[in-house]
């Protein structure tokens, strides 16, 4: 059984901020982790390779540091690393983001299953995914919290609903969107870690060029959406303080109520 795993390496967003000039995100000083659904994903494919004799490929688009990231998944077990970075790439939106993911699927070849974190906690559109599957016309899954079985030609999962659940049976090659109550984790062996920086589990780093795309297909040349403007919102109180006793104060609020058409 073939799996690749889609991982995005993010900041750790509890510590990002704004430049209040440009809008960027100030990524300076900032550490940068594995996007949380996605070692969740890792999780998983690296316990159905163990059941099964399976063989599980990380993706990863991003700028040279995101190595990183790929190199994490090694160490939780995956057997193969592939970083997609150019400068190229750089800017894209999800459309462009997908349609690279989905180009280096297909230059992966072969696979049975496609896992991916639902939703990522810097971009947050939960559209990688579902658009990934779309590209590669592939049945999708999303918001899978149990993988229950898997057959010669299909996949049995449960996904979360807003009130229950619904099982779902899906043919493979199929890609599942996971989330955190999927599994538990395993930290990285450092031993595997080590591996994956020396040459003994070599991660492969793909460029436009490699994985054959024209750069207007890919990056901010390649988006569909450009970001116009980012701010964070500012939080503006208008304290107004009622005079009088309480009955009058009431009556005053009920009349303030019904002015801004509240009641
Ligand atoms: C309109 C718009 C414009 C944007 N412009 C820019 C820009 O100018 N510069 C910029 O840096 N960013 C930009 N972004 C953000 C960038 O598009 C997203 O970070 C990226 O497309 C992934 O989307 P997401 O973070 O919402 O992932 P989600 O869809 O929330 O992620 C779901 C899952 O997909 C997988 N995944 C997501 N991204 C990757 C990846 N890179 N590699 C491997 N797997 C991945 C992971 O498994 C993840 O858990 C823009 C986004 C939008 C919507």
């Amino acid at each position: 059984m073939r799996i690749i795993v889609l991982v995005k390496q993010v900041p750790d967003t509890t510590e990002v901020k704004l430049d209040p000039k440009t809008g960027n995100l100030i990524r300076e000083g900032v550490e940068s982790i594995v996007n949380p659904d996605d070692r969740h994903a890792i999780e998983a494919a690296v316990r159905l390779k163990q059941d099964r004799d399976g063989k599980v490929i990380v993706l990863s688009m991003g700028p040279p540091q995101a190595v990183d990231a790929v190199s994490e998944a090694m160490g939780m077990g995956a057997d193969e690393g592939v970083l997609l970075t150019d400068r190229a790439f750089a800017g894209a939106d999800t459309w462009a983001t997908s349609t690279t993911l989905g180009k280096a699927v297909e230059k992966i070849g072969e696979y049975d299953l496609i896992l991916c974190g639902r939703q990522a906690i810097d971009g947050d559109t939960a559209q990688i995914g579902p658009q990934v599957a779309e590209y590669l016309k592939v049945p999708q899954v999303t918001y899978v919290f149990e993988i229950e079985e898997i057959r010669e030609k299909s996949v049995i999962v449960k996904r979360r609903m807003e009130d229950g659940f619904e099982k779902v049976e899906c043919t493979l090659p199929a890609l599942l969107t996971v989330i955190g109550e999927l599994n538990r984790p395993r930290y990285p062996r450092v031993d595997r870690l080590i591996d994956s920086c020396r040459d003994k589990a070599p991660i492969k780093v793909w460029n436009a060029a490699d994985i054959g795309v024209q750069t207007r297909d890919v990056g901010l040349e390649g988006s569909l959406t450009h970001v116009v403007k980012t701010f964070a919102p500012k939080l503006q109180r208008q304290t107004e303080m009622l005079q009088g006793d309480a009955r009058t104060s009431v009556k005053g609020l009920i009349a303030k109520l019904k002015e801004k058409r509240l009641i």
